[in-house]
């Protein structure tokens, strides 16, 4: 039985000593294999997964690796899980702990950070400068799981409680693991752009960062606020989590489309989501003069983009890697309070053994899917779940 010195536990949560967990093999190989259920150290808990949501980043990681850096490379072949985007409960506590109680459901955002660079003490830990560098001699301590270490596709995994984010009762498992997608999003908007309440946005692309990023600038009070994407269904989903205006890029030329929604000028802020190649030339053009485009998605082909017009407009272009300086709670915060429902972006719930199921259907979008969650208990493997 798992017990382990100096690790706080409870007969209400028995922990087995190994645990189910996907590894990862070759370029798109995923290997179910039994691991050692971690031990939390210090400032660490050890929490049970209880739902874990496929991200288009683990999709990047399993096929071609970055931005996942294992053992200072490559994560293939190494016995590395990846799987960040998740949900739990705590069922030990490390040495210390008196944050967080046994018991207690909790999501989790993904960067730790070393706590010692420069950045880390700024509060942007998912710009850590010793990303990745937490092995042998040049361990300084960065845990981002999913990425650099150990990650949620598996049974537990232990989190330091500064990634752990507190949920009611209320909030279902599937909808506590969007909270941190809703995290990036008020990260890109606010803490990094500085958005206050009234000014314009546009998201161009509606994926899940994008869907959530038009819940979060609606809930902020960001007007208007309008949505930009080619499939009509998506683009209702947009509208029903808040978007003043939708524009289908396929029938209407988006800036055109823009400025005419937005009184003939550019808008506050862009965020862009949708990786297209000319995507930051038309967030260049949508923006006001001295307007912000946050940089969401990241396209696989280098992109020539127009220097000139963003010399000459004092337009801002910054890049979002994750979410810092605590993004992750204010989003639960707003999602506690039923603020929006991150649910709409929910469509497909898969058992842990089925995991390469539940990655193709992201994938490949398979019957539309957005956000395919998969559990380790309560779904039968002769069913997946379709939300409603
Ligand atoms: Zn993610
Ligand atoms: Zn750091």
């Amino acid at each position: 039985m798992y017990a382990p010195t100096g690790v706080k536990t409870s007969t209400d949560y028995p922990i087995p000593d190994t645990m189910k967990a996907w590894v990862l093999g070759a370029p798109g190989e995923l290997l179910l294999r039994d691991k050692p259920v971690p031990v939390p150290k210090k400032a660490e808990v050890l929490v049970r997964i209880d739902a874990v949501a496929i991200c288009a980043t683990d999709l990047e990681i399993i096929y071609h690796g970055p931005p996942a850096l294992i053992l200072g490379g490559m994560p293939h072949n190494k016995n590395f899980t990846p799987g960040h985007e998740y949900m739990g409960t705590v069922v030990a506590l490390g040495p210390g702990v008196d944050e967080y109680r046994i018991g207690q459901r909790v999501t989790v955002e993904i960067h730790a950070g070393c706590g010692q660079c420069k950045r880390c003490r700024e509060g942007m830990y998912t710009a850590c400068h010793n990303y990745g560098l937490n092995y042998g001699d040049v361990d300084k301590g960065h845990r981002a799981n999913g990425f650099t270490t150990d990650g949620g596709f598996c049974e537990y995994q232990v989190n330091n409680i500064n990634t752990l984010v507190a949920i009611p009762d209320t909030m279902s498992d599937e909808e506590a693991t969007l909270v941190v997608t809703a995290g990036t999003a008020m990260y890109g908007l606010t803490e990094l752009g500085g958005l206050v309440a009234g000014e314009s946005v546009v998201v161009t692309g509606p994926g899940p960062i994008g869907l959530l990023g038009v819940a979060v600038a609606r809930a902020l009070g960001a007007h208007p606020v309008i949505l930009t994407g080619t499939r009509d269904n998506r683009l209702k989903i947009g509208r029903e989590l808040g978007a003043d205006h939708v524009v289908n890029v396929r029938r209407e030329d988006a800036v055109a489309a823009v400025r005419r929604l937005n009184g003939g000028k550019g808008v506050d802020y862009v965020i862009e989501c949708s990786g297209a190649p000319n995507a930051v030339n038309e967030a260049v053009r949508m923006v006001n003069r001295g307007g912000k485009v946050c940089l969401a998605a990241f396209p696989h082909e280098e992109t020539p983009v127009d220097i000139a017009e963003i010399v000459r407009n004092n337009i801002y272009v910054y890049g979002i890697r994750g979410e810092g300086k605590s993004a992750t709670h204010r989003a639960e915060a707003f999602m506690s309070q039923k603020r929006f429902d991150a649910t709409k972006i929910h469509t497909h719930t898969f058992p842990l053994d089925d995991l390469p199921t539940a990655i193709r259907y992201a994938k490949d979008r398979v019957e539309d899917a957005i956000k395919v969650v998969v559990k380790a208990r309560g779904v039968s493997a002769a069913h997946k779940v379709a939300a409603e």
